[in-house]
């Protein structure tokens, strides 16, 4: 099969490698579709010599395709289901394991970190990190569900967004657009913030009701503006920047509650005075948990929803180092490889 290698300093190549064998309780997957994602990118950014050390490891974590091949002992899953596969491995036995939180597992492995990724024809997965997918969800679809799309979900149900509710989308990239859609999903008005107008014109496009470039208009005058002067009562920070990361507080309604989820700056940018005198409610997320993968799954067939928009390049796995390139320069949507 074929499969990205990382060269470090922003080079990578497309490599053989021979076709993996399902092991006991695991399933091969044919790769479909699956995106690059901003995690990737610092992954491309390291230097030669990292990437000497890193090896032959194959990058990607939005994987979705069909399973081909089945290990010994699976039970569930059959050749030709379309999957969208989680994208961490635990040990299968602790609490956090047996609660689908594999991404708090003790001995978590996530796919392109120490485990092969799904930037390659075929990938490894365990057969319970395989969710059913019925056939109006796109492969594309999956990848999203996998990363972006449901690290997106995940905030929005830690906001308990709904009609009536205003949420202020700040950094319009493939986990801000997804945002967009999903408030607007459950009936929510959206407010999307960037420094792109190429993303704030996305933004619009995929439904947001209002957008602000933060490069020419202060976003904090604008949301209170928009809002009578109170402030937005929801919020979700996608840039990781420190200038999104102060101004999401500040664009907040007394008693409001923000979901951060954009790594990047390493600022301390939080005033707990703030927090305590408008009784603010400030959360992290990453990723979502594996039970929520299913449940996402029904909400985007029962809903009809789609991140299909959010996809600007679409290239073939051998035009890796293209596509890499490309996202890296941060002037695209979401840029996917397809089968
Ligand atoms: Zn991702
Ligand atoms: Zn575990």
């Amino acid at each position: 099969m074929r499969g990205v290698v990382l060269l470090g300093d922003r080079e990578c190549c497309v490599k053989e490698f021979p076709d993996p064998i399902p092991g006991p309780g695991q399933v091969r997957v044919k790769i479909m579709a699956t995106g690059i994602c901003g995690s990737d990118l610092h992954l491309y950014h390291i230097n030669e010599e990292q990437a000497k050390k890193r090896g032959d490891r194959i990058p990607g974590h939005e994987p979705c395709g069909i399973v081909d091949a089945l290990g010994h002992g699976v039970k569930k899953v059959k050749e030709g289901d379309r999957v969208t596969i989680y994208h961490y491995l635990g040990c299968g036995y602790c609490d956090q394991c047996a609660a689908g939180n594999l991404m708090w597992c003790r001995e978590a492995k996530g796919y392109g970190g120490p485990v092969d990724g799904s930037h390659a024809d075929y990938v490894i997965a365990d057969e319970r990190n395989c969710v059913l997918m019925p056939d109006s969800i796109s492969f594309i679809d999956g990848a999203f569900i996998a990363c972006p799309g449901g690290t997106a979900y995940s905030s929005m149900k830690k906001l308990d967004a709904k009609a009536g509710d205003t949420v202020a989308v700040f950094g319009l990239g493939p986990v801000g657009l997804s945002g967009v859609i999903l408030a607007k999903a459950r009936g929510a008005k959206v407010i999307g913030v960037d420094i792109l107008s190429l993303r704030t014109e996305m933004a619009l496009k995929l439904g947001a009701d209002a957008v602000v470039n933060a490069q020419s208009d202060d976003p904090v005058k604008f949301i209170r503006d928009f809002t009578s002067g109170k402030g937005v009562p929801l919020a979700f920070e996608a840039s990781g920047s420190t200038k999104g990361r102060t101004d999401i507080v500040s664009a907040l309604c007394r008693g409001g509650k923000a979901v951060f989820v954009g790594a990047g700056s390493s600022e301390k940018v939080i005033n707990p005075g703030q927090m305590i005198g408008a009784q603010l409610t400030l959360m992290g997320s990453f990723v979502l948990p594996l039970w929520m993968t299913w449940e996402m799954v029904g909400f985007l067939n029962s809903q009809k929803i789609s991140f299909e928009g959010i996809v600007t390049h679409k290239f073939p796995i051998e035009k890796a180092p293209e596509a890499y390139s490309l996202f890296d320069q941060g002037k695209t949507g979401k840029v996917v490889f397809e089968w």
